[in-house]
C-alpha cells in the first residue's frame, strides 16, 4: 500500500483537481464533438441525430430548387416526390454526403444512380397520373422506383443484377413502399404478367427500343428511354390507337442495357 505523507496528500489533491478539471473539459467539449461524430454516423445510418437528418433535408430542398425547378421541371407531384424521398438512404456510406449533389453516383457493380435532374426529367416526361401502373427497367438502388412509387399507383421494376435487386427491395421496404415490386431478370423482355403499363421508364440504354416494351405499353401510354451506344438520347415514345410516335429529346449517358443474367 502506498503511504502518503503531507506531500502525498498534496499530490493526491492535485491529482483530484486535475481529474476534475479534465471531467469539466470533457463535459464542455463532448456535446460539440459528439454532435459532429454522431451527426456523421447517424447521417450514414440515416437515423438518431436530428442535425444529420436536418442537414440532408436542407440539401434535398436545395437540390429541388436549384437543380430541378430552376432547370424547368414544373410537375408539382414530381417536385413533391423529389422533396420527400430520402436519396441519401439509397446510396452506400462513402457516398451519402454527396447524395444531393448534381451528379450520378456509384451504387456498386459498376452501376450508377442517375443525376437527380434526370430522374425528375424522366418522371415528368412520362406524364404519370396518380392511378397509373408503371414499369421501370433498371431498378439499380431503387431511387427512381421510389419517386415513381410516390406519383403512381403501382410500380413494377426489373433489375438484372441480383444483389442490387435485393438491396433495392430492402431499402424500399424499410422506407415503407408497398406499391413497388422488384424482380430480378432481364428487363429487355418487360414484365408481361402485369402489362399493359401506362408508362415505362428505362434507366439502362439499349441500342434500339426493345419490341416487348413497346408491346407492353398501354394505348396512350408513354415510354421514356435512353437509346444509343456510347452516347444516347432520351427518346419519348407515345403509343396511340394507330401509331407509335418517337421523339428524341435530351442527350444523356446511361449504363448500357445488358442482355444476360450475371453469374
Ligand atoms: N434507376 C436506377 C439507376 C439505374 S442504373 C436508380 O435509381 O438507381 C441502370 C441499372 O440497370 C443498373 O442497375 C443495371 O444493372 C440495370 N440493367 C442493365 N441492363 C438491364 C436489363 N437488361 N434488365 C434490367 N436491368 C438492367
Amino acid at each position: 500500500m502506498l503511504k502518503l505523507g503531507q506531500g502525498g496528500k498534496t499530490m493526491n489533491f492535485s491529482l483530484v483537481s486535475i481529474a476534475l478539471l479534465y471531467c469539466c473539459i470533457l463535459i464542455l467539449c463532448l456535446p460539440g464533438c459528439a454532435g459532429e461524430v454522431n451527426s456523421n454516423e447517424s447521417r450514414i445510418q440515416g437515423e438518431n441525430s436530428n442535425s444529420g437528418i436536418e442537414q440532408f433535408e436542407v440539401e434535398r430542398q436545395q437540390m429541388v430548387e436549384y437543380q430541378i425547378r430552376d432547370r424547368g421541371i414544373q410537375d408539382k407531384r414530381v417536385l413533391a416526390a423529389m422533396s420527400k424521398v430520402p436519396r441519401h438512404q439509397f446510396v452506400e456510406p462513402p457516398w451519402k454526403d454527396f447524395a444531393y449533389s448534381d451528379r450520378p453516383l456509384p451504387i456498386g457493380y459498376q452501376q450508377t444512380i442517375s443525376q437527380p435532374y434526370i430522374v425528375a426529367y424522366m418522371s415528368e416526361t412520362a406524364e404519370i397520373s396518380p392511378d397509373a401502373k408503371v414499369l421501370e427497367i433498371g431498378t439499380g438502388c431503387g431511387y427512381q422506383a421510389a419517386i415513381l412509387g410516390e406519383i403512381a399507383k403501382q410500380v413494377y421494376s426489373i433489375e438484372i443484377i441480383p444483389e442490387l435487386a435485393e438491396r433495392a427491395r430492402q431499402t424500399l421496404s424499410q422506407l415503407g413502399y408497398e406499391n413497388i415490386e422488384v424482380k430480378t431478370g432481364d428487363g429487355y423482355q418487360g414484365w408481361a404478367e402485369h402489362a399493359p403499363y401506362d408508362a415505362i421508364i428505362v434507366t439502362a440504354a439499349p441500342e434500339k427500343i426493345p419490341q416487348p416494351l413497346i408491346d407492353q405499353l398501354a394505348t396512350n401510354g408513354k415510354m421514356v428511354i435512353p437509346v444509343g451506344s456510347w452516347y444516347q438520347d432520351i427518346v419519348v415514345l407515345t403509343k396511340t390507337e394507330d401509331r407509335i410516335i418517337k421523339e428524341k429529346t435530351i442527350p444523356v449517358r446511361f449504363v448500357p442495357m445488358r442482355r444476360k443474367l450475371l453469374k
